[in-house]
């Protein structure tokens, strides 16, 4: 099959290179030539485990090219796949369809032969009418099928995902077989491999994608909350989670209390969801509510910080460790540490950072944080170390190091990834999520 790529980001880039390995001619095409202009040289302009191997070997294979000439691209694809950010709309929280609708309209002019236009960018139901709508309109003799193809890879772990799906959803509307032809064709050797096929229809399959995300943050809001209870009650939250996650119809995954989830897709899906229901006026209160209580819980998590250290931080140094919103990626939308540190510095403290990967997106994201080069430079001088995002290599510390750097022997663990004991046995006093002091 003959490929295009349309928007080469965590979502574009690992699919297309993903499609190009199953032996597929891909060609990714992005409008920002600074991204394209590095991928041709070779530079991958995102931190994900084994990208760069996969690109490289592809590149040299000759079934991966980079491009911003998306018409001569387009005008030689069977399949044309959209997949550019669909970011929350400023003042309201609707999904921002701006770059989708253009993306629809540039594909529209150069289509040539029959052709599978797909979104795969996570977009509201209806959104596919729309981009139909728009080929239709821009181009009234294409032959094209428009189909939804949302996508579930998760940042850090994106390439083991997309070849491993639990499933592919993929929605097409109408009784012309030759979409769902073409759909089975591209994902064949993951079929081969036994990943489900779910046929829907467009507007099912664009639901999906929501109703899947918004029940994870779902998921995880929940044990915060059960969290909170538990630091009230003396309970154990992690034992909680154990004890209800062996449950086979609730299952352990995304039961880990934390600082509340952030990234670039829960925040603004479960807000996108939200408004699409109000609009329909049928409200998702659960949702509703799970996107107010982690809100509130980023900010919460800061308090948290100020109450550990005595309540008083004015003038206090603060190392954070960890600030993109999960590990193994350099990603910082809607990272949990952006309100996180604000809440420090608007509480007087200077806070200084660390993340292996995250750096470079934190500085533009936090004004006026500190940067340091590893753990213990953050924690030099320090009053409390806060473990904000779950790194590997936070989960060694050398404590003793860290002691006789710091002011203040304080570690707050907001991912539980040590025990109090550990801890205590080299001087420090110790603060984690939902579990008794
Ligand atoms: P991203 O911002 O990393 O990448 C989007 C890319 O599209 C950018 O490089 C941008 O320059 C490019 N672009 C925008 N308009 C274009 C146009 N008209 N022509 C060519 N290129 C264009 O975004 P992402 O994280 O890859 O997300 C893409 C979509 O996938 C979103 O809808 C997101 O919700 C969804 N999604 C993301 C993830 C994830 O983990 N990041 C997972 C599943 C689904």
């Amino acid at each position: 099959m003959k490929i295009t790529m349309i928007g080469a980001g965590y979502v574009g880039l690992v699919s297309g290179v993903c499609f190009a390995d199953f032996g597929h001619d891909v060609v990714c095409v992005d409008k920002d030539e600074g991204k394209i202009s590095a991928l041709k040289k070779g530079q991958i302009p995102i931190f994900e485990p084994g990208l760069d191997h996969l690109v490289a070997s592809n590149v040299a294979s000759g079934r991966l090219n980079f491009t911003d000439d998306l018409k001569t691209a387009v005008a030689a694809s069977d399949v044309v796949f959209i997949a550019v950010g669909t970011p929350s709309r400023r003042g309201d929280g609707h999904a921002d369809l701006s770059y989708v609708y253009a993306a629809a309209r540039e594909i529209a002019s150069n289509l040539q032969g029959f052709t599978v236009v797909v979104t795969k960018s996570t977009v509201p139901v209806g959104t596919g009418d729309e981009v139909e709508r728009i080929i239709r309109e821009t181009n009234p003799a294409a032959d094209v099928t428009v189909v939804s193809n949302p996508e579930f890879l998760r940042e850090g772990a994106a390439i083991e995902d997309f070849k491993r799906p639990d499933r592919i959803v993929i929605g097409v509307d109408g009784s012309d077989g030759r979409a769902r032809e073409v759909m089975t064709e591209v994902y064949r050797p993951l079929y081969l491999n036994q990943s489900p096929l779910v046929f829907t229809t467009r507007r099912t399959s664009e639901l999906i994608k929501y109703a899947g995300n918004a029940f994870l943050a779902m998921k995880i809001t929940f044990i915060n909350e059960i969290a909170d209870l538990c630091e009230k009650v003396g309970a154990n939250v992690q034992d909680v989670a154990r004890g209800i996650g062996l449950d086979g119809r609730i299952g352990s995954k995304f039961l880990h209390a934390g600082p509340g989830y952030g990234g670039s897709c829960f925040p603004k899906d479960t807000l996108a969801l939200v408004k699409t229901a109000q609009d329909h006026d049928t409200p998702v209160r659960l949702v509703e509510t799970t996107v107010a209580v982690n809100d509130n819980r980023k900010r919460a998590m800061g308090r948290k910080v100020i109450a550990a250290a005595g309540g008083d931080i004015r003038g206090s140094k603060i190392a954070v460790l960890g600030l993109t919103f999960k590990p193994n990626t350099d990603d910082m939308r809607d990272s949990p540490a952006i309100a996180v540190v604000q809440a420090l510095q608007d509480a007087g403290a200077r806070v200084t950072g660390y993340d292996p990967e995250g750096m470079e997106n934190a500085r533009k994201l936090i004004e006026g944080l500190d940067c340091a080069r590893d753990p213990y430079e953050a924690a030099a001088e320090a009053d409390a170390l806060v473990i904000i995002t779950e790194w590997n290599e936070f989960r060694a510390l050398d404590f003793d190091r860290l002691k006789s750097t710091m002011k203040t022997p304080l570690l707050v663990d907001l991912r539980n990834i040590y025990r109090k004991d550990e801890v205590a046995k080299h001087g420090f006093r110790y603060a984690s999520i939902g579990r008794p002091d």
